[in-house]
C-alpha cells in the first residue's frame, strides 16, 4: 500500500524501511501533519502519524476527501486523535499498542539519577576543568518514598527499579496491580501520594480525567523537597503552575520529558532560532529544572518494535484483517 510517513526522520526511514522489506511503497516527509500539510496525501490509502501529529476531526475530514483509509500511529499514546471524527469519516486508526516499557522506565529512572546526584552540571563543570562539589549535594535514593501514578506496564516496570534501590512505593491507579502489590506498593488516593512521597513519577495516559492533574492545588501538596517525574504526556501537568513552586521551593525538583507545548518545539533543531515560548524558557532557567526532548521511548529495541509494529498493523489493514490495535473497532474494516 502506498505510505506517506508524516513527521519522519532518518532514524524513522531506516527502522520502518527495514521492518517493510519493501512491502509497502513508504514515502517520507520530515513535515507534520496538519491541516496545512494534509494535502500531501492526497491518494495515500495510508498516512503514519507521531505524537507531534494534529489528527484533529478537520485534518481527517482532509485524509479523507484525499482516499487516506488507515492512520497507522507509530507510538502507544493516542491523545492527538478524533477518534469519533475517524469512525464517522470511515478511517480505521491503529497504533502500537505496546513496545519496550523498559525504555520509557529505565529514561524516567536515568532523570531521577541525573537531577539528584547533578550528573548533567557535573559533566560540563569538568570539561570546563571546575571540580568543585559546591551545590552539587544529592540524595540517597535507599529508604525514600517513591510515588508511582499510572501503574501499567511502564509504571510496574519503574516500580520493580525504585524497589531495587530500596525504596518504599506509593501508588495511585484505577486499577489495582498485583505485580507492584508484590513489591510492596501501598495504593493511595493521588492527594496522599503527593503527601507522603519524595519522588512522583508519572505513568498514566492525557485523558480527559487526568488533564492538569498536576496543578496548582495539587503542586501544594507535594513534600518542600520532593521531584516531579513527568515522561508520560504533558497536559498531565498544569506547566504554568510550576514556575511559582520552582521559584518558592528552592530544594525541589523537576524533570519533564514531555512538555504540553511541544509540539511547536521537539524534535527539531532551533538552537539558531528565537524560541517564542516565555514558559519553557522560563523553566530552562532553573538549576533544578531537567528537560529533555520526548526522548524516553528511543533505544534500538523500542524502534524495532515500533516500525515492525506498525508494518504489521499496515500488512492487517490491507489483507482486511483486525487486530487489538485497532482504536476504533467501530469502524468495520472493509
Ligand atoms: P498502560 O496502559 O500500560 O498503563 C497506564 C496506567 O495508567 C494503567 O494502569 C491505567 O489504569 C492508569 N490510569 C488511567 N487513568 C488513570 C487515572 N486517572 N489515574 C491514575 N492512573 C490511571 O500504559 P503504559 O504503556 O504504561 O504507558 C503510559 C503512558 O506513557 C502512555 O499513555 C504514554 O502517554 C506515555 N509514554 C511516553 C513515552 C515517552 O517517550 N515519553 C513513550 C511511551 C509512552
Amino acid at each position: 500500500m502506498k505510505v506517506l510517513v508524516y513527521s519522519s526522520r532518518a532514524y524513522d526511514k531506516t527502522f520502518l524501511e527495514a521492518a517493510n522489506q519493501g512491502k509497502h511503497e513508504l514515502d517520507f516527509t520530515e513535515v507534520s501533519l496538519e491541516e496545512r500539510t494534509a494535502v500531501l496525501a492526497n491518494n495515500c490509502p495510508v498516512v503514519c502519524c507521531f505524537v507531534s501529529d494534529d489528527i484533529g476531526a478537520e485534518v481527517l475530514e482532509q485524509l479523507s476527501q484525499g482516499g487516506t483509509r488507515l492512520v497507522a500511529l507509530r507510538a502507544t499514546g493516542f491523545n492527538n486523535v478524533d477518534l469519533e471524527a475517524a469512525s464517522r469519516l470511515g478511517i480505521t486508526v491503529m497504533r502500537v499498542g505496546h513496545y519496550s516499557p523498559h525504555a520509557v522506565a529505565e529514561f524516567a529512572v536515568g532523570m531521577i539519577l541525573t537531577m539528584n546526584r547533578n550528573l548533567h552540571r557535573a559533566h560540563q563543570r569538568v570539561r570546563d576543568g571546575n571540580f568543585s562539589l559546591e551545590g552539587l549535594i544529592g540524595f540517597d535514593l535507599h529508604g525514600k518514598t517513591v510515588g508511582v501514578v499510572g501503574t501499567g506496564r511502564i509504571g510496574t516496570v519503574f516500580s520493580r527499579i525504585m524497589n531495587g534501590f530500596g525504596c518504599e512505593l506509593l501508588g495511585h491507579d484505577k486499577y489495582e496491580n498485583d505485580e507492584c502489590r508484590k513489591l510492596g506498593m501501598r495504593y493511595v488516593s493521588l492527594e496522599e501520594l503527593l503527601d507522603g512521597s519524595d519522588i512522583v513519577s508519572l505513568h498514566c495516559p492525557l485523558t480527559p480525567e487526568t488533564h492538569y492533574m498536576i496543578n496548582a492545588d495539587t503542586i501544594a501538596l507535594l513534600k518542600p523537597d520532593a521531584m516531579l517525574v513527568n515522561t508520560s504526556r504533558g497536559a498531565l501537568i498544569d506547566t504554568r503552575a510550576l514556575i511559582p513552586h520552582l521559584k518558592k521551593c528552592r530544594t525541589c525538583s523537576v524533570c519533564l520529558d514531555v512538555y504540553e507545548e511541544e509540539s511547536d518545539l521537539f524534535y527539531r533543531n532551533l538552537s539558531n532560532e528565537v524560541i517564542d515560548d516565555d514558559i519553557i524558557m522560563r523553566l530552562l532557567t532553573f538549576p533544578n529544572v531537567l528537560i529533555t526532548g520526548h526522548q524516553a521511548f528511543f533505544t534500538r529495541e523500542a524502534m524495532e518494535t515500533i516500525a515492525g509494529t506498525t508494518i504489521g498493523n499496515i500488512d492487517d489493514f490491507s489483507a482486511g484483517r483486525t487486530n487489538e490495535n485497532v482504536l476504533n473497532p467501530e469502524k468495520v474494516i472493509d
